[in-house]
């Protein structure tokens, strides 16, 4: 078996009984992205050579017998909206193209710490506000189980590039699904963990109340693993939670007894594709021969999550975007052009604008900056969330969704008092192709149906394989848990991991 097929937890130990050295596995890795990545493109950029030079340290003070971190000699990828010292961190946005943060994110530190191999940044959709990285400025991301599809998004490289084997592990972010979702079309293990889990110190903000950073990995264990590392208390992000973190590699292959799923009456059935369903319903099937307990339960309020989540998503989005303004960050439009045109149309008196219409020059910096430097989406989202801001419509649309936003909260509280997980899909269809939807925001939106309300009530939340379409292609399950239950969570999907082999299936046709 290559080096690449092995899982996170097995290359660990083979690096801690020097097996292998961490040169070696990182080479291996750079070697498969040469290989792999030009027709996936799930990496921004490789950082191989401060990969390669870590690695070599890592080895040393092996050699030397000194006490190593828990990752150490092990590559792991970033989601591009992580910062990263030095090192470029672009969002996917032409506007943060030359952005190179002054200081690390609190799980950069962390990884760092726990002696990681930080291998590059990978792709997603332009300040992970879609479903398909089809808005990154760069290039999209392909399904490593048919290029010709979406691998998902907005954390569509680092899904792919576990899926290809190109890393073992990579760091995502989940504001209404970015982590669930593109584990889901690329066959692999992701998790959302509770709000204020992970410190969001130096991750980008897209949705604050929403963002959470979390593990996208192969196996419930390797998640498990890269939690432990990334979570934990961060006094720098108010939001964290001051709790101790769990062991969880040392619990998640303890099964879990007298288990309770509920299985959320709305989610089977219309709007749902058949063969997901069909998977969904199979997998409820295998945790019954595990002799878990499965219960109906309903979520009332889980219909308007679609809306509630892109009222607030948008609102939180355009205060959070409003420092990318030409003057204090990022892209600035081209001044000697401004300037030109501007002097053309004051001496032609035409030109669209009269003189006198001609906006200061300081506005119309900020104004084509934006303009610039935003993709598509990006200003979809912006002006979405301005509008629902605005003096005489915060009311009837930010307003309103708050209290809509407590009542699906109501409603997880009030299930998991009768159960212990909740199970379901976690897209409505299989992986679609490139081009197929990024026209149609509203059908993209839809996509978010099952996952966006994890982030709206801050619970915790799990996507893992659970089967194959007809046509060759990865079906997800998702387990939602309680707050700060991520040990339950990780554990039931262990459980299942145990009886199933659909996480040890890789794409063909790579090599
Ligand atoms: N697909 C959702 C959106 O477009 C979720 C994005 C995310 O979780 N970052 O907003």
């Amino acid at each position: 078996m290559a080096l690449v097929e092995a899982t996170a937890t097995e290359l660990l130990q083979r690096l801690q009984t020097r097996q292998i050295s961490a040169v070696e596995l990182t080479q291996e890795y750079l070697q498969r992205i040469e290989r792999v990545d030009g027709r996936v493109r799930a990496f921004l950029q490789v950082e191989a050579q401060s990969a390669l030079e870590r690695s070599a340290r890592i080895d040393r003070r092996r050699q030397a017998g000194e006490s190593l971190g828990r990752l150490a000699g092990l590559p792991v990828a970033l989601k591009d909206v992580i910062c990263t010292e030095g090192g470029r961190t672009t969002c996917a946005s032409k506007m943060l193209a030359e952005f190179r943060p002054p200081y690390d994110a609190a799980v950069v530190e962390r990884l760092k710490q726990a002696d990681a191999i930080l291998i590059g940044k990978t792709n997603l959709d332009e300040f992970a506000m879609g479903s398909t990285t089809e808005t990154s400025a760069w290039a999209p991301t392909s399904n490593p189980w048919d290029l010709s599809r979406v691998p998902g998004g907005s954390s569509g490289g680092g899904a792919a590039c576990v899926a290809a084997r190109m890393a073992p592990l990579s760091v995502g972010t989940d504001t209404g699904g970015s982590i669930r979702q593109p584990a889901a079309f690329c066959g692999i293990t992701g998790m959302k963990p509770t709000y204020g889990r992970v410190s969001r110190y130096g991750l980008i903000a897209f949705a604050s109340s929403l963002d959470q950073i979390g593990p996208l990995a192969r196996t419930a264990e390797d998640a498990a693993l890269l939690l432990e590392v990334l979570a934990g208390h961060d006094p720098r992000d108010s939001t964290s939670a001051d709790l101790p973190v769990p062991a969880y590699s040392q619990t998640v292959a303890q099964p879990l007894e007298g288990l309770t799923l509920g299985v959320v009456r709305e989610h089977l059935g219309e709007g749902l594709d058949g063969e997901v369903e069909a998977a969904v319903r199979e997998a409820l099937r295998v945790y019954q021969s595990l002799g878990a307990r499965v219960k109906e339960i309903s979520l009332p309020h889980n219909r308007y999550a679609i809306a509630t989540y892109y009222v607030i998503g948008s609102c939180e989005a355009s205060s959070n975007l409003a420092r990318y303004d030409g003057a204090h960050y990022g892209y600035r439009t081209d001044e000697p052009t401004m300037r030109a045109e501007r002097a053309a149309q004051r001496q032609a008196g035409t030109g669209g604008k009269q003189t006198s219409d001609l906006d200061p020059p300081l506005v119309e910096m900020y104004r084509r900056s934006r303009a610039e430097g935003f993709g598509a989406e990006v200003k979809r989202r912006v002006m979405l969330g301005t509008y629902a801001l605005s003096h005489g419509y915060y009311d009837a649309y930010y307003l309103k969704a708050l209290k809509v936003r407590r009542l699906i909260r109501n409603d997880f509280d009030q299930a998991f008092q009768q159960v212990d997980l909740i199970a379901g899909p976690v897209t409505p269809t299989p992986p679609y192709r490139l081009g197929e939807k990024v026209e149609d925001p509203l059908a993209m939106y839809l996509g978010d149906l099952y996952t966006a309300s994890a982030n709206l009530a801050g619970i915790t939340a799990l996507a893992m394989p659970c089967g194959f379409s007809r046509h060759g292609l990865p079906l997800g399950l998702q387990l939602q848990g309680p707050p700060l239950e991520e040990e339950r969570l990780l554990r039931a999907a262990a459980m299942y991991q145990t009886a199933t082999d659909w996480h040890q299936r890789q794409p063909a046709g790579l090599d």
